[in-house]
């Protein structure tokens, strides 16, 4: 295929330069185990550290509260399932990404309860409606910063205060937020917030979970003392180091970002001949969703991310974990958008290009043509 279109960056982003100059030299040269006694660990220690160090100012944490993880699907996994074993009512919000409902449906199926929050029309999770939610015991409240379909950003502080009030712990999963918003864990005063990097170019399969001082958490995977005893197994040394750096960056350049990738989104929307966006609140720039509804002649949202596909525009149809899925994306379901099953999400990222946008613009109305007959 000559020349593709990626427009799935809420997929998975490429790896920063910079990242990958970093994490050279701990894959080929300083190779060695954290664990280590010896000197030569201690090297690998040492950059293990510094990464920590980074990932913990870009977020506004201590060092002592970063544990690394294998990405945000075992970061979320932990913060729900080592709070879970502390009691049987969680709330949820309807939107949240499968790792998160997946742990939900868990916790219900073991005789556990957990409340839905269902968002406004317009995507947010609301203090009111999370209120509402939720009851004295509580456990434990889970939504997400930035929503991985819409990318509509949640009103994180609020909710958080909310579930306080009513004596819950709160959990965020920010795996989509690291690009598009700041992130100040102590102003939002989040107790458990779970990141992914390789949704900020750094590369897959790393992550890490925060965990707020003086919350108690449990290992969830058992055997080395690493991680201060909490998360055993070899740290991927070349990876923690390339998420340092490029959790810097991203967070370093959230307003540049999102003036670039609004500039990106502007040009593709303004070249689209169909179709609907679906609208938030607030949002960051860089995910959209649309809707190609035409009463006449249905194409569901799979048959069209198929075509487009096939003529050079990569897109996916909600998150690419559910990419097999027939199911509508739950997020469009649960905000009252009317034929969610008519959807495609588009995603950009630093560098996708305003004359990429403007040919994938195009290829989508040619396609779109063909498919309507
Ligand atoms: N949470 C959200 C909002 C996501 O978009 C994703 C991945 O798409 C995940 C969690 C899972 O993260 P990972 O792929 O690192 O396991």
């Amino acid at each position: 295929m000559p020349n593709p279109i990626y427009l799935d960056y809420a997929a998975a982003t490429p790896v920063d330069g910079d990242a990958i100059i970093a994490a050279r030299r701990y894959a080929t040269k300083i190779f060695y185990n954290p664990s280590s006694a010896h000197f030569l660990g201690q090297k690998a220690s040492f950059a293990v550290e510094r990464a920590r160090e980074q990932c913990a100012r870009a977020i506004g944490a201590d060092n002592s509260e970063i544990y690394f993880t294998c990405g945000g699907t075992e970061a979320i996994n932990w913060a729900m399932r080592c709070v879970l074993s502390q009691g049987t009512r969680i709330a949820v919000s309807a939107i949240e990404h499968d790792a998160v409902i997946a742990n939900a449906e868990l916790l219900s199926s073991g005789g556990g309860f957990v409340d839905y929050i269902k968002p406004n029309v317009l995507g947010t999770v609301t203090a009111e409606a999370l209120e509402k939610s939720i009851g004295t015991d509580t456990s434990l409240v889970c939504v997400m910063a930035v929503n991985n379909i819409t990318g509509a950003i949640q009103p994180i502080k609020e909710l958080c205060q909310a579930a306080h009030k009513h004596g819950a712990l709160f959990f965020t999963d920010a795996v989509q937020a690291i690009n598009g918003i700041k992130i100040d864990v102590k102003d939002w005063d989040v107790d458990l917030l779970a990141v992914s990097g390789h949704k900020f170019y750094a590369p897959k399969g790393v992550g890490f979970l925060y965990v707020k001082k003086g919350v108690k958490i449990t290992p969830l995977l058992y055997g080395g003392e690493q991680e201060h005893n909490l998360r055993a197994g070899t740290i991927d040394v070349p990876s923690v180091v390339a998420m340092g750096v490029a959790i810097e960056k991203a967070q370093a350049n959230v307003a540049k970002y999102n003036e670039y990738t609004a500039a990106v989104v502007d040009a593709f929307e303004s070249n689209l001949a169909y179709g609907e966006t679906v609208r938030c609140e607030k949002k960051t720039a860089d995910i959209i969703s649309r809707v190609f509804y035409f009463p006449n002649k249905s194409i569901d949202g799979g048959r069209l991310a198929v075509a487009l596909s096939c003529a050079g525009v990569c897109c996916s149809v909600g998150s690419a974990c559910s990419a097999g899925s027939a199911v509508p994306p739950r997020t469009l379901t649960e905000m009252g958008v009317a034929h969610p099953e008519c959807s495609v999400r588009f995603s950009f990222g630093k560098t996708t290009t305003v004359f990429q946008a403007e040919r994938a613009a195009k290829i989508v109305n040619r396609t779109v043509r063909k498919l309507i007959g």
